[in-house]
């Protein structure tokens, strides 16, 4: 089974645009896999219908063999997902937000509470766990995203433009802290506009652009192709 398989998926939104065309898309487990696009290409609107924050028009989504569809809550305990935007109650303590994020998944509480530990501890969080999100910089709230997407332990970890708005450095420890996240067995997608992310992390990369998928390589064979 692959990590996550998208067949012939569209998206009409409200106004009548017509964000994706239809796309094929297969990550095989284990897999680190970039969704290289520009600004507008479809990219957030493809992860939102994954994490099933967007309605999709039609086709279908698989996350490790549960479909969208017919078996949602496998398909969500397997996925774990970062958003561009915050999106987490900015008055609420860092750590209750990933506690609170673990319950959602059925976690007793006594577990979660160890879970985010770990996680918090993992992105350099441990120390703010008493502080209101608000209070972050930008680069704490988004190493918060990534701990909360990752209290539930899932097999696919799926972000959107992780590094957009990031300095060169904290980009650098999202890296390996990612490449770390990989080695040991979690399946990873990124979608992003800068080639040279794709290129320094991925294994495999589709182009996405006007809502078609319009190349599906691994790096090495795009990198000879350019
Ligand atoms: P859905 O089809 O998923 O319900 P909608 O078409 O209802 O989505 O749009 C959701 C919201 O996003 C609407 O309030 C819409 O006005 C707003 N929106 C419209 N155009 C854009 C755009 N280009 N980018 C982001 N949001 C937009
Ligand atoms: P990307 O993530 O690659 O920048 P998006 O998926 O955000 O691309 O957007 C794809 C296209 O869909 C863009 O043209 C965008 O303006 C449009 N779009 C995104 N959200 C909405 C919405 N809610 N309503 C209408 N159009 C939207």
């Amino acid at each position: 089974t692959y990590a996550l398989e998208i067949e012939g998926l569209t998206k009409n939104y409200g106004d009548g645009f017509q964000a994706l065309k239809g796309i094929d898309l297969q990550v095989r487990e284990g897999d680190f896999f970039a969704l290289l696009g520009p600004n507008g290409a479809g990219k957030s609107t493809t992860l939102g219908i994954v994490s099933s924050l967007v309605n999709k028009t039609s086709g279908a989504v698989r996350v490790f063999g549960h479909d969208i569809d017919t078996d949602l809550s496998n398909a969500k305990l397997s996925l774990g997902v970062v958003p561009q935007e915050f999106n987490f109650n900015q008055f609420e303590k860092v750590v209750d937000i990933v506690t609170t994020q673990a319950g959602y998944y059925g976690i007793p509480l006594k577990a979660a509470r160890v879970s985010a530990e770990k996680y918090l501890k993992k992105l350099g969080l441990w120390d703010k766990r008493d502080t209101p999100a608000r209070m972050l910089s930008g680069g704490m709230k988004r190493r918060l995203m990534i701990a909360r997407a990752l209290v539930h332990e899932p097999k696919l970890l799926i972000l959107d433009e992780p590094t957009a708005g990031v300095d060169i450095e904290l980009r650098r420890s999202m890296w390996q802290f990612l490449e770390e996240m990989n080695r040991q067995g979690t399946t990873i997608i990124l979608t992003t506009h800068y080639l040279e992310e794709a290129e320094a992390l991925c294994r495999n990369i589709a182009i996405i652009d006007h809502g078609q998928i319009i190349r599906h390589t691994s790096k090495r064979e795009l990198l000879q192709q350019l």
